[in-house]
Formats: structure tokens, sequence, C-alpha cells
């Protein structure tokens, strides 16, 4: 079987050859006549462009929130289309403020897809509240709307959909179902920097929106996080709650001014602000980068058996990336197990992960219903890990997580369309190779 120099005529096209051995059996990676990609280090920084107004704030020594911070606001709100917006530290705090002043904490329910970061069920945790895990739609990576509304109990008060890799949950049904049932979102956009619905951004259609700014995101600031929403009264309220409790706004009028609320302390710097501007102004082309190597690379990917690209949904108008997920059928690869595909796929000189463990049974959960706070807030018989654990079974989750699901960071995304052919080619090679790998796995 390794005996033809298989040069598919897909790839004739792209000067790109393969050649018969896999690197993972000591063979060459990909290709031979073309470098390998050199996949762009993340983050970027061009110190004649980006350092100016960072240098002027360092040398200021004013560094506590102040003017850059505001002008970083100012552009948030408007880059996404929402009335105002307060940054945090970061995404996981814009989450717990969010829905600490909707209201949401002990003795509730939130809803929460299993498809995401521990951010996302820590946050809610962190309120009081309890997640409930709704299972995932294997096509599209998100929260499967049909199964929402068997999860609702008189407890739930909130859905916090994940906008995961950057793709756009289906919103128009989600709220629907909350204006239902009379319950508050906040979107996890903390991938979705731009991604759209019908032209509108996601983290515009819920109560509020939240981002993060963290190292690996497509904005970039080290830490940092925001959120936005049209309700001027609930950013009012976040602002005063990240900055001790402090009366902000129109919360002077109905709370006097002084420390007259509950808060915290949860403010960004001026020279994370700064990095912050500097970021932004490369995200609107890096965005159309990223969704045209994505485009070319799944409907690529497409073509080979047992590679199943992301799906969105009808009314998604633009897509983030923040990682390019797809889900991987071993049936067509010979019964290869995933880690190996993987393996092979590393050693041919393109980095990919499984992606996502699952959730919805970690420790994290039963450690928490173990607190104090938990156990004077809910009823023992819901905090019975046992139970927990059958009420929100995601079967359809436990498949992506454990046998199916893979992703491609973003910056694998901001290459040349070369990149995107080299990716194929690899996964192809693994594909016409399975069988030889498989049997040097098992040996
Ligand atoms: C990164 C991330 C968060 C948390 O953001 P931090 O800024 O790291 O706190 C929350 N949810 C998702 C889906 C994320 O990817």
């Amino acid at each position: 079987m390794l005996g033809a120099n298989t040069v598919s005529a897909f790839f004739t096209n792209n000067k790109l050859k393969e050649t018969n051995t896999p690197a993972i059996l000591g063979g060459a990676p990909v290709v031979s006549s073309a470098p390998k990609p050199k996949w762009t280090k993340w983050p970027i920084w061009i110190p004649a462009t980006d350092e100016p107004q960072v240098l002027e704030v360092l040398r200021s020594g004013v560094w506590s929130r102040a003017a850059v911070v505001n002008q970083f606001e100012e552009a948030w709100a408007k880059t996404i289309g929402a009335k105002r917006c307060v940054t945090t530290v970061n995404g996981t705090n814009a989450m717990i403020c969010s829905l600490a002043n909707l209201d949401v904490g002990g003795g509730d329910e939130v809803i929460i897809p299993p498809y995401t970061f521990i951010a996302t069920p820590q946050a809610v945790l962190q309120t009081g509240a309890m997640p409930v895990f709704v299972d995932t739609d294997p096509e599209t990576f998100q929260m499967d709307v049909n199964k929402i509304e068997e999860r609702i109990t008189p407890r739930t008060r909130a859905i916090l959909p994940v906008h995961i890799a950057g793709l756009p949950s289906d919103m128009e049904r989600i709220m629907e179902i909350a204006k239902k049932h009379n319950l508050v979102v906040v979107e996890d956009a903390c991938q979705a920097w731009l991604s759209e619905i019908n032209h509108k951004k996601v983290g515009t259609f819920g109560n509020a929106g939240c981002f993060s700014f963290q190292n690996s995101k497509n904005i970039p600031m080290g830490e940092g996080g925001a959120i936005v929403s049209d309700d001027e009264e609930l950013i009012d309220r976040c602002y005063s709650y990240h900055n001790y409790g402090i009366a902000h706004g129109s919360m002077v009028a109905k709370h006097g001014s002084g420390f007259s609320m509950f808060g915290t302390k949860l403010r960004l710097t001026e020279y994370q602000a700064a990095i912050g501007l500097a970021e932004l102004k490369r995200l609107e082309s890096q965005t159309v980068t990223r969704s045209e190597n994505a485009a070319y690379l799944k409907a690529q990917l497409e073509k080979i058996p047992g590679i199943i690209p992301y799906k969105t949904y009808s009314h998604v108008t633009r897509v983030s990336f923040h990682l390019f997920p797809f889900r991987y059928k071993k049936e067509e690869f010979k019964g290869l197990p995933r880690a190996a595909f993987l393996k092979a796929l590393n050693a041919e000189g393109v980095p990919c992960s499984s992606g996502y463990g699952t959730l919805n049974n970690q420790p994290f959960l039963s450690n928490a219903f173990q607190t104090k706070n938990f156990k004077k807030m809910y009823p023992a018989e819901m905090l019975d890990f046992d139970k927990y654990l059958e009420r929100t079974r995601c079967p359809q989750n436990d498949i992506i997580c454990n046998e199916e699901g893979a992703w491609f960071t973003q910056n694998l995304l901001l290459g040349p369309r070369s990149d995107m052919d080299y990716i194929v080619a690899a996964i192809s090679k693994i594909h016409k190779n399975a069988e030889s790998i498989k049997r040097s796995v098992r040996s």
C-alpha cells in the first residue's frame, strides 16, 4: 500500500506533493517540495505602531483606570454595536459581574452548554447559582436549542449560551425561549469578537455580552475582559460593582453617592487598555483573513471521508474563528483512534488539539456543592452528585469530547492559502496511510 507515489489530482494544482510514508512512521513531513508553514506566533506585536501609546501610559505614571480605559470601552462598544461597555480584569469576572447584577445567585439554576472552557461553569458557581448543562449540537458544537426547555425548572433564572470557537449560537431561538420563560440571557462571547447573526454582533442579543482579552484570545492584552449592553442601568450597576460598589452614573440617584452598593474590584489598567487599542486595530483585517482561510479549508476538508468540519446556523453572517473545530470519524480511517490521528498530524507539522474534555461530570462541581454556601442555598437532594450527573447528562457532548472532537487554533488561519493546502495534504496523507499507522501504534 506504500507503493504508489500518490499525488492526488486535488493537489497538483497547488504544487504540493505528498511523500509516501507518514512522518509518524519515519517519513518526511507532508511536503518535500515546499517549506513547512511558519504558523503565526501569537500574540502579534509590532513595536513601531503598537508601542507609542503604551510607552506614553508607562511614562505618565497613570496606570490605574483612567482615560485610556475609557477610550478602549468606547471603542469596544462602538465595534460591537452596543450602547455601553465596561471592562473587567478578565472574561470570567465579566460573566460573574453580569450575572450578579442581573440578580442571578444562590438557589438559582443557569442553563449552560457543556462544550466550553472551564471558566463558564465556574462563573455560574461563583454567583452561588447551579449550572445546568444542555447537550451539544454535534454539527455546530453549540448548545442544542431543542434541548433547552426540557432542562428548565422553577429555579431556572438565566441562559448562558457560549459562542464556542467564535461560531454563533442560535441566539434567535435562545431569546425566544428566554422570553417565554422570563429568563435573563448573558452571552459568553469570550471567543467571539465580531461574530454576527443577521449582521448583528453576538454579545448584543442577550441582556449582556461578555468578552475576554486573555493572551490566547483574538484581542490579546495579557488579561482583560468586557461587558457590553444596551441596558445603561445594567452597565452602571456593573460599573459600580467593578469599582468597590461606589455608585456610578444612574446608580447615584438610586443609591446615593459613595460606598452605597454591593461590589468588588475588577478594574482594568491603563497599560492593558493601551495594548488592547493596538490589538484592536488589527482585529477586522485578521478576522477577514481567518474567515477566508477557514472557508477554503472547510471546503477542502469536507472532501476527505471522516473529516466533518463545523456547520453554522442559517442566519450567521460572520464567524470570528477563535478555533476551527471539526469531527473525526475513525470508522473512515480504518479505526485509527483520535489520539493516534492527532499524534500523526502533529508529526506532519500540523498542531491540532482534541479539544475540550467533558465538564458536566468534573469534581469542581461536587466540590462546590460541598461548600457551606451551597449547602445553605439548596436542598440536600439537589446537591446529591449522582442525581446531578443523571439530571445533566449530555450524551452527544460525551462523543465529541471523548471520541470525535478536534480543532485548530486561530493562529493557523492567519497564514497564506498554501498553509491550508498543507493541512489538507497532511490529513489526506494520514487518511491514505491509516492502516499502517494503526498497525504501528498497536505494535
Ligand atoms: C477564555 C474564555 C473565558 C474566560 O476568559 P478569561 O479572560 O480567561 O477569564 C470564558 N469562556 C470562554 C468560552 C473562554 O474561551
